[in-house]
């Protein structure tokens, strides 16, 4: 049975996606604080999946989603965020979250959404031998490459974790190989956002990928700036 683990301080609404994935057959806990649900996710069994309000008193989700990442929770999480503020997807995507809902939400797409995030989990476990199938090798000595299935960016013989998003923004850049890719561009493909969103998270994004794959991420060779429009990827630099 899958654990679902709902932080949302209007009990009406947690109560609700209670009763609602209960019946869906979840096992599922409520808790109405951000500093509740870092504390429970500290404690046995780990949860399946997270619905993590933005907007709760205290931390905020975006508090909890940072703090949880950066402690190495790496449960699929889906952020509920408010109509009309999609500069908090792109925080929330930030921060670290898989998905997201725009409140109020259409109970059938949210239960979608879990069981596509729990497919998700699936990926987390640990490594197991088998063949990879959606692999992309790099770098001048192909010794880079990212598995999509498994969310895995391989440099020599470091791996990293990708989340969702950072792997769809990856993918999008790989796919515009060799072609300049302006971040409006990103940010409707790859976040299905529209203009007037603040595009600086898009930068950020970058920079972490950047981390993970260049020998040295201050002189970029593979995620590279075109000023005036945004990046570029360079699977084979010169
Ligand atoms: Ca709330």
């Amino acid at each position: 049975m899958s654990r679902v683990l709902v932080v949302e301080d209007e009990s009406h609404l947690a109560e609700g996606l209670r009763f609602n994935l209960e019946a869906e057959g979840y096992q599922v806990e409520t808790v109405d604080t951000g500093e509740a649900a870092l504390e429970r996710l500290n404690v046995e069994p780990a949860f399946d999946v997270l619905i993590l309000d933005v907007m709760l008193p205290g931390k905020d989700g975006f508090g909890v989603m940072t703090e949880m990442r950066q402690s190495g929770f790496l449960v699929p999480t889906l952020m509920l965020t408010a109509r009309g503020h999609s500069d908090d997807v792109l925080r929330g995507f930030e921060a670290g979250a898989d998905d997201y809902l725009t409140k109020p939400f259409d109970l059938a797409i949210l239960i979608a959404r879990i069981g596509g995030l729990l497919r998700r989990r699936n990926w987390l476990q640990p490594p197991a031998p088998r063949k990879p199938d959606d692999v992309f090798t790099f770098g001048v000595d192909h010794d880079k490459w990212v598995n999509f299935d498994s969310l895995e960016l391989w440099v020599r013989n470091q791996v990293f974790r990708l989340t969702l998003m950072e792997a769809n923004l990856l993918r999008f850049m790989i796919e515009h190989e060799g072609k300049p890719v302006s971040r409006k561009n990103m940010l409707q493909k790859v976040w299905s956002l529209q203009e007037d969103t603040d595009t600086r998270p898009i930068d950020n994004f970058i920079v972490r990928l950047r981390r993970y794959l260049e020998d040295d991420p201050k002189t970029p060779k593979h995620l590279i700036t075109v000023r005036g429009v945004g990046y570029q990827f360079v699977a084979t630099p010169a």
